[in-house]
């Protein structure tokens, strides 16, 4: 049994889904599980029909939903179905049920309403896919919904493994025994009151890990337009190199730095049952790509390289300048935390606590007023933070060229240098 996950870019119009369907016809002997993610850039058109209907702004709504309309129905209409197919009904329907809830009733709270809206686009890629797979293999659609558990922490909800393993058992297992190929949703679940709930932008990656965890699959594929895992960001980086093999433990290192190829949260579950990942080109599916196993033979052959940029330092320290202990770090967690912050680097000193963060997710009045009632902040913005994995004194040379070094860590395998270009 094999997993797949396709991407927004690998549906993004009929050729694309022709394209799929190619790949899939690859595998005529294997039962195949396919975790597809919402047709290219759909999911941040249904983020703005969120915000038209959160502001109660009817003609934007209505006006973002006329467009998501027509291209998902261009593309059924490109893929040659027959105007009478169920799905065009299917499509249909679904976007007047979307019209409807901006009467129907009064909004309460917008994550949950995210989840309502934004899964959709899921739906819809799915009914869309297996629609034109159905005309060559033996193929059905499945709601994702009746698989995965989670709690309702809408737009980031937590999968309850125990529920999700059983559902999987029951409705995933028997579907796959009847059909060759099961086509399901990525990024989307469903709480225990059976509200939508999806797991974080670019979850549908973390969706094929949690299936294959679940039916203890042969292995993962993520089918995407870069060859493979690469060792940098080739639009931030000359002359990347493909990483032919790394291990799990490198794969989450790597995602956890912020390598943006994987969803951090997908290979942990793959790790546990050492099911194999690859990432490969859909545009050349016949080569090798990526392998991701136990093997950590290959990991430290290939320094990579992560660039966060917009990054802002935040430095902590208490009012009378007595030292930072415990107590103000147990704190100072505290505020962050309940701020919803996420810290990408930080280093305490005896007189301060310091501290990186995504520039764009912070709220800055608000954390300063917060941090300033106990202690004194200062914050130095605009700067770049750069993580070496498998460094060595030439990489390090590289990447800090024509850079002032505000903070720097080290350790065996990994290299962080936070810095403001000069
Ligand atoms: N469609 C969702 C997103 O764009 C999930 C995914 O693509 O993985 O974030
Ligand atoms: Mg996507």
């Amino acid at each position: 049994m094999l997993v797949f996950k396709f991407g927004g870019a690998s549906v993004k119009n009929a050729d694309a889904v022709r394209n799929v369907a190619r790949i899939i016809s690859n595998y005529p002997n294997q039962k195949l599980i396919v975790v597809v993610s919402a047709m290219g850039k759909t999911t941040n058109a249904l983020e703005n029909v969120v915000d038209a209907l959160w502001n109660k702004d009817k003609s934007r709504f209505n006006g973002y939903i006329d467009e998501i309309a027509t291209y998902h129905i261009s593309i059924l209409k490109d893929l040659s179905l027959p105007e009478n197919h169920p799905s065009f009904i299917k499509i249909i329907d679904l976007f007047e049920k979307l019209k409807n809830r901006f009467e129907e009733r009064k909004l309460e709270n917008y994550n949950y309403e995210y989840d309502q809206v934004v899964s959709l686009g899921e739906i819809l890629s799915t009914i869309i896919v297996e629609a034109h797979l159905n005309s060559s293999i033996k193929s059905n659609w499945l709601d994702c919904r009746k698989l995965i558990q989670t709690d309702a922490l809408h737009r980031n909800a937590n999968v309850v493994w125990n529920t999700t393993e059983k559902l999987v058992v029951k409705n995933l297992i028997p579907q796959l025994n009847k059909y060759d190929c099961i086509v399901t949703q990525g990024f989307i679940g469903c709480s225990s009151d059976n509200s939508t709930t999806t797991l974080g932008r670019e979850g549908s990656d973390y969706t094929a890990g949690i299936l294959a965890y679940c039916v203890n699959a042969e292995s993962v594929t993520i089918w995407k337009d870069v060859p493979g895992m690469l060792n940098a960001d080739p639009k931030i980086f000359k002359n990347t190199k493909k990483l032919g093999n790394i291990s799990f433990r490198e794969a989450i290192e790597l995602s956890y730095y912020g390598a943006s190829v994987i969803h951090p949260k997908t290979v942990k579950p793959l790790q546990n049952k050492q099911i194999t990942l690859y990432v490969k080109s859909f545009i050349q599916p016949n080569e090798s790509g990526t392998k991701i196993d136990s093997n950590m033979d290959y990991d430290h052959l290939i320094p990579s390289f992560i660039m966060k940029q917009k990054q802002i330092l935040f430095s902590v320290s208490s009012k009378d300048f007595s030292f930072i202990i415990e107590e103000n770090l147990s704190d100072i967690f505290a505020i962050i935390s309940k701020l919803g912050l996420k810290i990408n680097l930080m280093q305490n000193s005896a007189l301060s606590f310091s501290f990186a963060l995504d520039r764009e997710k912070v709220n800055l009045s608000m954390l300063l007023s917060t941090l300033n009632k106990n202690y004194t902040t200062k914050y130095n913005d605009d700067l770049e933070l750069v993580t070496i994995r498998h460094y060595d004194q030439k990489t390090i040379n590289l990447v800090t060229n024509k850079k002032e070094i505000i903070l720097a860590q080290k350790t065996r395998h990994t290299a962080r240098f936070l810095m403001k270009p000069y």
